[in-house]
């Protein structure tokens, strides 16, 4: 339960005026769900930067209180900002001054004699321009004496009325040639008046242009006409195939919502996914739409926040901290590709999911919640049977689905291939050019693909901080290679020889994207790649420049990793080249066979969206196994009826439910030790135990994790928050009700 001082802060941050009172219930919800505080809550739920910078103050409200019945800590506050010529102090002044304030704060705060509040720091308070805003020509008018300072003055006030009698003091200044003081003079005379007018920092987005609604196929139409009966809290399935046409279902259902003055959330997985998106939203509702994700500038975010909090109607678009966005008069939910796991938050506390989020905060504001994908995760499937279920089966206009290709990649090393490209997908290629179209070639990123080893001994280059090999990196031609960790951002210089057996027979022999522009360029040389992946994706706003240069300039082949396969709707692709699915049939984890369905889908969703028809070329050393069959045959259901029957078999998700324990620590006996007492505790309970274990990768950043699991019997959630006492200081542990990566 909370602590006096928690609910204090938040009382500090309503009044602030950060966010809406009513918002309370859902950030209670989610700290009890979840298991962790309510600060930490607020804090996910919050823009960054907002909390932790800013600053605690306290100010008297009773400035005739009288100290004579109060405890000495609260005599002396009182007596502090009374001695103020503001009444008001910094927290911290405060508590440097006082000994015990806390104590006197909480009476003080009781008695309703000060209250406490937080200040936003100056880097995000709202940003101020100068207007000059018209009042009364008179004066001056009738003057009529003709030194220079009088014409110049009548003059600003002509072009002030020429311009609806408001400027900005910069483009007034501008426009006349003239100086501040001049109009301050004016404003002395009481002819304008100077104000402060807060204007919003947002993300700069090219202009669209305008788009009306499209005309409906029958399927579409028959969906949105359900979606439209429906009034109160309902969750929605929206199962429809790559290229069906949901996002202009989404389109429609919110036009009417904005009309009537409510406002609409889309939650989207990915940053790299939002450009094209918004950009549709945008040219059918333009600035009505408002973007909030991670990329953002803290003052942008602050300032969108401040912009929903007005709860003028509006379309928020955002990505997982989204669902948190303080809308009032909220209408309707929308989560799309509602499978991705990137909605799932796995550090730090609280480790949320959006999509549970966004159902409760659905049936607080009584409101639909649409969930839409092509691969619907197993959850939403299962729930799905007693909630809607509405479908897309067919792309728009009959468009065919693309063909799929599989080819066996161990036929083609015998057969004298060595090359990371089939014989079929270089017949691809090679037709690319000539027929005007383009390409997409995948590459799961943590594949096996992008190490160095040595052939010789089998000697593999790993980061001597976390458990994982390095990855390769070409810098440039003429460079030394370097080697990275991606998990602590370790960098080294690529050695030439093997450090464990000195051969020189020790270099990259992966396929990371990197390597395939290499190869395309020593193949290929007539196509043009761009890259798109993390490194070429870092810097801001460079997701929607080189989509833009592929889809309008004169480049032939995107070559990227999981980001391709989302959302991404680009007409004059027709081929998908699938490097190697192999990586993604092997992690380690029961969910496996799903994700790997999912993302084999999706980014073979992306050819053949446009008048010409798709075709996949789809690599593996695997061509027998389930998930390659599947998706071959592009059905959903009779894949998804073989894996929900082992799920149940083994009462994993989304029949058995999980809670996952994590521990980690600098010193491995301690965490070892604190996981092992841990367990020995929830042995007493009637879920199952397993482990503890080393995690999955068993060190990062020079901390040795381990985990344990729990297998609950039923859905009762069993509370494991008080373990917490049990965990020495030097060992972390988090909980992660209903995992999503184990
Ligand atoms: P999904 O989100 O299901 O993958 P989209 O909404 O991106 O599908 O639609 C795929 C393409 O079809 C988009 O280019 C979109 O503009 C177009 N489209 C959608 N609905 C219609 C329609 N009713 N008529 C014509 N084109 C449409
Ligand atoms: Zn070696
Ligand atoms: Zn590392």
């Amino acid at each position: 339960d909370l602590l006096p001082e928690q609910i204090r802060s938040i009382d500090s941050i309503v009044s602030a005026g950060f966010f809406p009172a009513s918002y309370w219930s859902l950030l209670d919800q989610v700290a009890r769900y979840y298991q962790t505080s309510l600060m930490q809550v607020v804090r996910v739920a919050l823009p960054p930067g907002l909390l932790a910078r800013s600053q605690r103050r306290i100010r008297l409200i009773k400035p005739d209180a009288s100290e004579a019945s109060l405890n000495s800590a609260a005599q002396q506050i009182l007596k502090l900002l009374k001695s103020s010529k503001t009444k008001d102090y910094s927290w911290q002044f405060v508590q440097r001054q006082v000994k015990g304030a806390n104590r006197g704060l909480q009476d003080l705060l009781k008695l309703n004699w000060v209250e406490s509040y937080l200040e936003p720091p100056a880097t995000i308070r709202p940003q101020l321009r100068q207007a000059v805003i018209l009042v009364s020509t008179q004066g001056e008018l009738s003057d009529g004496s003709a030194t220079q300072s009088s014409v110049r003055q009548r003059e600003i006030l002509e072009v002030l009325k020429r311009n609806g009698g408001e400027m900005w003091l910069t483009d007034l200044l501008q426009h006349c040639r003239t100086t501040s003081p001049t109009v301050k003079r004016l404003q002395e005379q009481g002819c304008v008046l100077l104000q402060g007018r807060e204007v919003l920092r947002s993300e700069h987005a090219p202009d669209v242009e305008q788009d009306a609604a499209k005309v409906l196929t029958h399927h579409q139409a028959e969906v949105l006409k359900k979606i439209h009966t429906v009034t109160a809290f309902e969750k929605i399935l929206l199962h429809g195939v790559t290229g069906s046409g949901k996002t202009e279902v989404y389109l429609q259902a919110i036009a009417p919502m904005l009309q009537r003055g409510q406002s609409a959330l889309v939650l989207v997985p990915e940053i790299g996914l939002t450009p094209q998106l918004t950009d549709r939203f945008r040219a059918r509702f333009g600035d009505r739409v408002c973007v909030y994700h991670s990329a953002l500038s803290d003052g942008e975010r602050f300032d969108t926040w401040r912009q929903m909090l007005t709860g003028s109607p509006q379309v928020v678009i955002g990505t997982r901290s989204a669902v948190f966005a303080p809308l009032p008069n909220l209408g309707l939910i929308v989560l799309d590709e509602e499978h991705d796991s990137s909605f799932k938050q796995d550090q730090p506390a609280p480790c949320y999911h959006a999509r549970s989020v966004a159902q409760w905060r659905a049936e607080l504001e009584n409101c639909p919640l649409i969930l839409g994908s092509a691969t619907p995760s197993l959850e939403t499937w299962l729930d799905s049977q007693s909630s809607t279920y509405l479908s897309l089966p067919k792309r728009i206009l009959d468009r065919p689905l693309p063909k799929i290709d599989i080819v066996d990649m161990r036929k083609e090393l015998h057969d004298r291939n060595p090359s990371i490209f089939s014989r079929s997908l270089q017949a691809q290629l090679k037709k690319l050019k000539e027929n005007n179209q383009k390409g997409l070639l995948f590459i799961h990123r943590r594949g096996h693909s992008t190490f160095v080893s040595c052939r010789s001994c089998g000697y593999v280059m790993e980061c001597p901080n976390c458990d994982v090999s390095l990855s390769y990196h070409h810098v440039h031609e003429t460079a030394q290679p370097i080697l990275r960790c991606h998990y602590c951002n370790y960098t080294q210089l690529q050695p030439q020889r093997c450090p464990s057996c000195s051969s020189s027979y020790f270099k990259n022999f992966g396929s990371g994207t990197q390597r395939v522009v290499q190869e395309i360029a020593k193949l290929f040389p007539e196509l043009k790649t761009i890259r798109f992946d993390s490194d070429t994706t870092r810097a801001k706003g460079a997701h929607r420049a080189l989509l833009s240069q592929f889809a309008h300039g004169d480049a032939d082949l995107l070559v990227g990793t999981q980001m391709l396969t989302k959302g991404i709707d680009l007409p004059q692709v027709t081929l998908v080249g699938i490097i190697s699915a192999d990586g993604l049939l092997n992690l380690a984890d029961f969910r496996a066979s799903e994700r790997a369905f999912q993302t084999l889908v999706q980014v073979a969703g992306r050819a053949g969206r446009g008048t010409e028809p798709g075709r996949v070329i789809l690599q593996t050393y695997a061509p027998e196994h389930p998930v390659i069959q599947a998706v071959q045959r592009q059905q959903y259901e009779p894949f998804v009826a073989t894996e929900l029957e082992q799920r149940a078999a083994l009462n994993y998700p989304p029949y058995g439910r999980l809670v996952l324990l994590r521990l980690s620590g600098l010193n491995e006996q301690t965490v070892r030790s604190t996981a092992e007492l841990l367990a020995d505790q929830l042995l007493h309970s009637e879920d199952e135990v397993l482990g503890p274990a080393p995690a999955t990768i068993a060190k990062i950043n020079q901390r040795y994790r381990w985990q344990i699991l729990l297998k609950l019997t039923s859905d009762r959630i069993p509370n494991v928050m008080e373990l917490r006492s049990q965990c020495p200081s030097t060992v972390s542990l988090t909980i992660d009700v209903d995992p999503m990566n184990l």
